[in-house]
């Protein structure tokens, strides 16, 4: 940065600062006003949650805090007693959530509540379709969060100070959600923040105490800080209140003792038997905050030279930003039930980044941080024994097709990822994949059935490899001229067509001593029967004729033993990169040297015959380009020059016009 932009910079700030002096109001970054729309719209029918969004920030701020006191003590300011309080007044018609937490300053308030920072925040709005039940649940994968109180409140008052700063540093933050807010400086002795909603006419029963702890019990109960609401007042009190009348002083005398309304208890901590199929479901869905059931969970308590507890879910839909592999991630780490950091594949693996749960152990230190989790013994083993129980839940989910098939069309893009990046677990993995495939027990439909067991069961004794050709689109690679001989042969060949094919494809070379081969690379690794009298062979006169005709296109021209009823193909030379990993690597930014095809002949097709005897120059080469252009366009490729192409196309459709 130059000395100018520096200074420009500092004024900048100055300025800022200048202005918080008195209420400044800004406007919300434009997806707030977007999503703020969707969901008063697409929630309406599941307005409670805006409470377990509330409370779970209020209890995200404790952690914080907690955390923050494990070097600083001093944080807790004398009020060491952590907790949520959540109070209702039906005549002002106002809801109030409180806690004592990490609290915000001014810039986090501005950012926190005045923008969405999330990542795949974007891709979240593309995917979004107008059908409120569909939205409904994409709104839900994102995470509704604050904003969810407007779907019950037409003002929201925020009154927050940070753990640590002055009381003269309290921040309002006021806003009726209609495209802007206002933030003013205050004088704020308590520390953390409190939610004052104004609720809608006709939300008036989430000022209701009977619904609020119906509520809170529902999404907060496994919460471990205590979520507390005044005590109901008995009988007695509220007809000594009614005589009072208005007269009575809002003294601090007649403040209400607060009561603690959920369980906290640790749902993982309990033993498996005391739960039900509910209790666990109960917990995801408010651990997740996913308005769906899980696809499956394993949860275990291991004692002996380690001790920890871990519960993990599968959720029965992608995250929409599943495929971001920098996404957050859905493991949290515990220590001794205290919320120590989101894990960051310390505990699982990329690949295994669908997966939401929790690890809580009594072996780390309290204070233990990423750097220390970077080389420790501890974590290490617990990260091992979590991945073999997660692949132990996919592999239950497996033993029925029907029920991994979701599974699998959900979330088997990622697990293919760790064919490369976890060689300790390759076999387990290569066992849950399942592929598209040429065989008919495959069926023509969308659904990958195939596992390399089930290839390998129907593989002909003559057959010494696995085949596989890789391409873009399912039905392009079918009709692929190179899988004529396979079907001929009746030798089954995978299509793999995702991109991340390409990638493991490099990395699993067998499968149980078996080659993995792929068909569109290199010579075939069998004979091929000849039928008699058939050609095997290309004149060498004109293969190098060929090759003059296409000049720099093609590294080499040869005969092909793939072909039965196709003239051409293109396959890459032995050990090449394939066009499709070219072009992920070209779409990566990376510099490709450029890789040329060669281009196979079937001298026993009638066009190449009929090649082979052409005089005229001209036709001779318009009639090779013509075959290397077929060739790329079944490859599922682009040829250079449409426009030429279009015109030899047009000249060969004009003789054939003349000849009928
Ligand atoms: P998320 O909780 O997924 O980050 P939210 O919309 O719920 O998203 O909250 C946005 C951010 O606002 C939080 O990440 C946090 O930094 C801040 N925030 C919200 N509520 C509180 C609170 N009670 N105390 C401190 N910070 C809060
Ligand atoms: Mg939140």
């Amino acid at each position: 940065m130059t000395d100018s932009e520096h200074n420009t910079q500092a004024e900048a700030q100055a300025a800022a600062t200048t202005s918080t002096q008195g209420a400044e109001t800004l406007g919300f970054q434009s997806e707030v006003t977007e999503l703020l729309n969707l969901m008063i719209h697409s929630l309406y029918s599941n307005r409670e949650i805006f409470l377990r969004e509330l409370v779970s920030n209020a209890s995200d701020a404790i952690d914080k805090l907690r955390f923050l006191t494990l070097s600083d003590d001093s944080l807790f300011e004398g009020d060491p007693e952590l907790r949520v309080e959540v109070s209702a007044d039906t005549e002002a018609r106002t809801l109030t959530v409180r806690d004592n937490g990490v609290g915000m300053n001014r810039s986090e308030v501005v950012e926190n509540l005045g923008t969405i920072a999330r990542s795949g925040t974007r891709s979240f709005f593309e995917n979004l379709t107008g059908d409120s039940q569909k939205d409904a649940r994409l709104i839900g994968q994102f995470g509704v969060g604050f904003y969810s109180a407007f779907i019950v409140a037409d003002e929201v008052v925020v009154r927050t100070r940070k753990a640590g700063e002055p009381a003269a540093n309290g921040v309002e933050w006021r806003s009726a959600g209609k495209g802007e807010f206002t933030v003013t400086p205050i004088e704020r002795t308590a520390r953390g923040t409190e939610i004052v909603l104004h609720l809608k006419e006709d939300a008036v029963e989430f000022a209701n105490d009977w619904q609020l702890r119906s509520i809170i019990k529902r999404y907060s109960d496994h919460i471990d800080v205590p979520v507390m609401m005044p005590a109901p007042r008995t009988e007695a009190e509220q007809n000594a209140e009614a005589e009072e009348g208005a007269e009575r002083p809002a003294g601090d005398a007649d403040a209400p003792t607060f009561e603690r309304v959920n369980d906290g208890q640790a749902l993982w901590l309990k033993s498996k038997n005391e739960l039900s199929d509910e209790d666990y479901q109960g917990f995801y869905k408010q651990f997740t905050h996913d308005f769906d059931d899980p696809m499956s969970w394993v949860h275990s308590q291991v004692e002996g030279k380690l001790e920890y507890s871990s519960l993990f879910f599968i959720p029965k839909n992608a995250p929409f930003d599943l495929w971001d592999r920098d996404a957050r991630r859905g493991v949290k780490l515990y220590v001794q039930r205290v919320f120590i950091m989101e894990d960051e594949e310390q505990i699982l693996p990329r690949y295994l980044r669908f997966v939401r749960g929790l690890v809580d152990t009594n072996d780390l230190p309290l204070n233990v941080s990423r750097e220390i989790l970077q080389r420790n013994r501890v974590i290490d083993s617990i990260s091992t024994a979590s991945v073999k129980k997660v692949l132990g839940m996919i592999e239950g989910l497996a033993k029925d097709e029907a029920q991994y098939r979701p599974f699998w069309s959900a979330f088997g893009r990622v697990l293919k990822e760790g064919l490369v990046e976890d060689a300790s677990n390759r076999e387990r993995l290569t066992a849950l994949m399942r592929m598209h495939s040429t065989s008919e027990a495959a069926g023509e439909d969308a659904h990958e059935t195939v596992s390399f067991e089930a290839y390998r069961s129907r593989m002909p004794e003559s057959q010494k490899s696995i085949y596989y050709l890789l391409g873009d689109d399912l039905k392009a690679v079918r009709n692929s001229p190179l899988l004529e001989v396979f079907k001929q042969r009746g030798f089954e060949v995978l299509l793999l067509t995702d991109p991340v094919d390409e990638w493991w494809v490099n990395h699993v070379t067998e499968i149980d001593g078996v080659p993995l081969k792929s068909i569109s690379q290199g010579e075939l690794d069998f004979e091929i029967d000849t039928e008699s009298g058939a050609q095997t062979k290309l004149d060498e006169g004109f293969s190098g004729r060929v090759a003059e005709a296409l000049g720099a296109r093609v590294s080499e021209v040869r005969a092909s033993a793939r072909l039965t009823d196709s003239p051409a193909c293109l396959v890459t030379a032995e050990g090449g990169m394939t066009r499709q990993l070219e072009q992920m690597l070209r779409a990566a930014g990376q510099e490709v040297p450029e890789q040329k095809p060669v281009l196979e002949i079937n001298p026993n097709h009638p066009i190449v015959r009929q090649l082979e005897g052409e005089q005229n120059a001209e036709r001779f080469a318009d009639t090779a380009c013509l075959l290397f252009d077929q060739a790329v366009i079944a490859d599922g490729g682009r040829v250079e020059d449409p426009g030429e192409f279009v015109r030899r196309l047009n000249d060969v459709l004009l003789k054939v016009a003349l000849v009928s």
